[in-house]
C-alpha cells in the first residue's frame, strides 16, 4: 500500500548532520529548479517539486526533524487512512519565508504568493476554511486500547445573517477608495516604486460601510460543534491525527479546513510508557523472591502470571517480550517489570516467633552481601586504626 519514499535527506542532497542553514538552502535550490512555473505541464518537475517540499517541511523544522531521524518516515506519517503527522503547518512562518525569496528571486520585488491568489482577492470568491489543533488528553487505557470521545469545539463558520459577506442586509459592499478597487496601492517614490496590497481593504478592492451586526462585518462567526472522535489503538503522546473537513467550515462554499487532535496521553498509576514498552514495579513477597514463584501482573493481554526466580533480589528488571503496548504501526512492545521485595509488615506474634526460628537457622552464606558488606567496613575500620595509631 505505502509506496517507498526516499529518504528526505537524499531527497535535499544533505547530509544526515547537515545545518538547519544548509538544508534551507538546498530546498530552495530545488524549489527554484523544479517549480511548476518554471517547468509548465512538466509531471516529473511537479512531483520533484512536491518531494523536496514535504522534505523541507520536516527537515526544517527541529522538532519534526528529530522525529523523522528517530523513526524515518513512520514518525511522519500514520499511513493510510487520514493519520498524518505531517500536515501541521508550525513551520508555516519559515515556509513563507522561503517563498517569499523564492518569488522575488523568480519574479523580482513585489511578487505577493507562490500559491496562485491574484493581486486582487474577490471578496465574493470561495476561500478553504482554516485547520483547528486541538489537543486532546487521554488515559494510557484509551491510548492502549482505542476508544471513542464526543468533544465539543467552537468552529469558525460563515455568518448565517449576511452569508458570509459581513455586510448588513441589504447593503452592498462599496469599490475601496485608497486603491480605486485594485486591491493594490503603490507604494515608494522615484525611481523605486513597488506595489503593495491595500491596507484599507487588505487587497480585496470593496469595502464594507454598513457592518453585519450579528458578525460585526468579519462575515464569520463561532458556532459549537460536537464530534465523535475515535481514538487509534497504540497512539502515544504528540501523535497528530488529522480529520479531514471537520475544521473550520469554508467561507462562502469554500471547501472545510481539517481539524487536527493532537494526544495527550496522562500518567498512570501502575505504567510507564517508553515508546511501545510498558514498565512497572511490582512488590513480591519476602518468601516468594527468596524461593521462587510465580506473581499476576495486568498486561494489555489481560492478567499475566510472570514467573519469578529463586532468590530475586530487591530492584532486579526482568523484560517480557511481547508483552508491551501494540503501536498503530503494529509493532509490539515488551513488559519491564521491577521487583519491589516487600517486608511482611503487621505481623502476629506467632509469625514473629516463626521468623525468629527462621533467623537463628541463617547463616552468613544465606546473606551474601551483607557478608561483603560486613568485609568492607572491617577494611575500612582496620585502616582507621592503623593510620590513627601513627
Ligand atoms: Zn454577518
Ligand atoms: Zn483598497
Amino acid at each position: 500500500m505505502a509506496e517507498q519514499k526516499r529518504d528526505y535527506y537524499e531527497v535535499l542532497g544533505v547530509a544526515k548532520n547537515a545545518s538547519q542553514d544548509e538544508i534551507k538552502k538546498a530546498y530552495r535550490k530545488l524549489a527554484m529548479k523544479y517549480h511548476p512555473d518554471r517547468n509548465p505541464g512538466d509531471k516529473e518537475a511537479a512531483d520533484k517539486f512536491k518531494e523536496a517540499s514535504e522534505a523541507y517541511e520536516i527537515l526544517g523544522n527541529a522538532e519534526k526533524r528529530e522525529r523523522y531521524d528517530r523513526f524515518g518516515h513512520a514518525g511522519t506519517q500514520f499511513g493510510p487512512g487520514g493519520f498524518d503527522f505531517s500536515r501541521d503547518f508550525s513551520g508555516a512562518a519559515d515556509f513563507a519565508d522561503i517563498f517569499e525569496s523564492i518569488g522575488s528571486q523568480l519574479f523580482g520585488a513585489g511578487f505577493g504568493s507562490m500559491f496562485g491568489r491574484s493581486r486582487q482577492r474577490d471578496p465574493n470568491a470561495p476561500e478553504r476554511g482554516s485547520d483547528v489543533e486541538i489537543e486532546m488528553g487521554i488515559t494510557l487505557e484509551e491510548a492502549i486500547f482505542g476508544g471513542n470521545r464526543d468533544i465539543e469545539i467552537a468552529l469558525g463558520e460563515d455568518c448565517a445573517d449576511c452569508h458570509g459577506t459581513g455586510a448588513a442586509k441589504g447593503a452592498k459592499r462599496e469599490k475601496c477608495r485608497q486603491c480605486g478597487g485594485r486591491g493594490m496601492v503603490v507604494a515608494g517614490g522615484g525611481f523605486i516604486q513597488f506595489q503593495q496590497t491595500c491596507p484599507i481593504c487588505h487587497g480585496e478592492g470593496t469595502i464594507i460601510t454598513n457592518p453585519c451586526h450579528t458578525c460585526h462585518g468579519t462575515g464569520r462567526t463561532k458556532r459549537r460543534r460536537s464530534i465523535n472522535v475515535k481514538i487509534p489503538r497504540g497512539v502515544d503522546s504528540g501523535n497528530r491525527m488529522r480529520l479531514a473537513g471537520l475544521g473550520n467550515s469554508g467561507l462562502r462554499g469554500g471547501e472545510n479546513g481539517n481539524l487536527i487532535v493532537v494526544f495527550n496521553v496522562a500518567e498512570h498509576p501502575i505504567f510507564e510508557r517508553e515508546g511501545n514498552n510498558l514498565a512497572c514495579e511490582v512488590h513480591v513477597p519476602l518468601d516468594i523472591a527468596a524461593l521462587g514463584g510465580t506473581v499476576s501482573i495486568p498486561t494489555p493481554d489481560g492478567e499475566a502470571q510472570f514467573k519469578i526466580p529463586e532468590g530475586t533480589t530487591d530492584g532486579k528488571l526482568f523484560r517480557y517480550r511481547g508483552k508491551g503496548i501494540t503501536s498503530i504501526h503494529g509493532d509490539v512492545g515488551d513488559m519491564l517489570v521491577r521487583v519491589v521485595v516487600e517486608v511482611p509488615a503487621g505481623l502476629s506474634s506467632s509469625q514473629k516467633k516463626a521468623l525468629e526460628a527462621f533467623a537463628k537457622t541463617c547463616k552468613e552464606g544465606n546473606y551474601p552481601e551483607m557478608r561483603e558488606f560486613k568485609k568492607k567496613s572491617e577494611n575500612f575500620l582496620k585502616m582507621r586504626d592503623a593510620l590513627l595509631k601513627k
